[in-house]
Order: structure tokens, then sequence, then C-alpha cells
């Protein structure tokens, strides 16, 4: 049996390594800090987490020019901090979670507000306004023990050097050992996993030419590029 082609593959660096980290699955938590679930004005924050996916090569990197998606006209950023998943578990509770944390990075879930906001309206899957090519910028992965305690850390996203979100990762509603926890009772999570673990208040639109930075404490920075969409999105 032969493969018509090599099916492809992305990998996000290890940060300080020649290794790179196979992207099997892409999770994202819905709503996790207050003030965003507030400034959304959906939802209520004491409800379950809930989870999307986005496609494993709707990951891009550091330093990638991100073309403009095609069909809306309010990209938006929700900058992240993302958990690099490097074994398998099943309904994991709580107190193992850590087991499963190869590492973490800084992230962005790109956003289509208006498909997804027309996706609530008629009641339909986010898929629209949250699957889309390149939606999923990562930064490097820093291995768990190298990251510090990233409970304590603070989270911040600045466009063109203007900070627009500022969060200590300590206000998440769910922290991410419970996040797993939730995650590993719906899905069976696996080595190459990816989940995006929520945004804070002050998500905005971004255009053409702007640069989006999410730093978190303890790990490298992401950047990346906002360009004319049917340009060519290459490094
Ligand atoms: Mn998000």
């Amino acid at each position: 049996m032969t493969l018509l082609f090599d099916p492809p593959t992305v990998a996000v660096p290890i940060a300080g390594t020649a290794d790179r980290f196979p992207v099997r699955r892409v999770y994202c938590v819905g709503r996790n800090y207050v003030d965003h679930v507030r400034e959304m004005k959906e939802g209520d924050e004491r409800d379950d987490p809930f989870f999307f996916q986005k496609p494993a090569d709707a990951v891009v990197g550091d330093g990638t020019r991100v073309p403009y998606p095609p069909r809306t006209a309010d990209l938006q950023f929700e900058g992240e901090l993302v958990v690099a998943i490097g074994a398998e578990g099943v309904d994991v509770p709580a107190e193992r979670a850590h087991e499963l944390v190869l590492g973490y990075a800084a992230g962005i879930d790109l956003t289509r507000r208006d498909r997804q906001r027309e996706c609530r309206a008629r009641q339909i899957s986010w898929e629209a306004g949250k699957a889309f090519d390149a939606s999923a910028p990562c930064g490097p992965i820093t291995p768990r023990a190298q990251a510090g305690d990233i409970a304590a850390a603070e989270l911040r996203l600045a466009v063109n050097g203007e900070v627009r979100q500022r969060t200590p990762i300590a206000l998440m509603i769910w922290n991410v050992a419970e996040i797993i926890a939730h995650l590993s009772a719906d899905y069976r999570l696996a080595p190459g996993d990816l989940v995006y673990t929520g945004t804070p208040a002050g998500v905005g639109a971004v255009g053409p030419g702007d640069e989006i930075r999410v730093s978190v404490d303890g790990l490298q920075p992401l950047s990346v590029t906002i360009i004319e969409s049917g340009s060519n999105g290459a490094h």
C-alpha cells in the first residue's frame, strides 16, 4: 500500500531544543475568564467549561504572516495560554492532570467574530467563526519543568506594541488541571494535543499590517503579523 501523498504534519518547536511537537488535535476552551464572559454577554460564569476544536493544520508558528481570512469583516485576536499534552489520558482526575502536561506556549485563538455571532444567532456550531485556516497561532513550547509556576504568571497581548489584554493566569474560571479533567472525560487525550485555555477581556479587531504579540511570564513570546488576504502567507 502506498500513501498518495505525505500526510501534512504541523509541528511546534520546543524552546531551546531542536525538537518539534507534532500536532494531533487542537482543543479550545469556550469561555474561561469572568471579564471576557461579561464583555461577550453570553452564558453564565458558573457554567461547566465547554470545548470546541480547530483543525491541526490551523496551527501556525511564531513569525508567521497570516493572510486576512475570507468572508469576515471582524477578525479578532484572543490571547491564550496553550497547554501541550505529552501523555495519554482518559478520565484524568485534576490531581493527576499535571502528568499529561508536556509544556506551555503563548497562543492566539483567531476568531471571525461576525461569523461566530451569526452562528450563535442561528444556534449552529461555531466552526465558521473559529476553525479557519491559520486560526491557531502558537509560540514555541516551553517544557513544564522550565516554565516556572504557570498559575502565577501573567498573560499579555499587544497589537503594534500597545497592550490590549492583560491578566493573571490565576483568574481562569477553570484552571489547567480542571480543564484537563473535564476534557479527558469527553475525549481521549493523547500526545500531540494542544489545549487553548480561553481568553480574558480586551479582545478586539485587527487588520492587514497589524502585529499581534502574546507573552506569558516564563514562556517565549509569540508574534504574528496579519497581511492582505490572498497574499502568500509563508514565513
Ligand atoms: Mn478563545
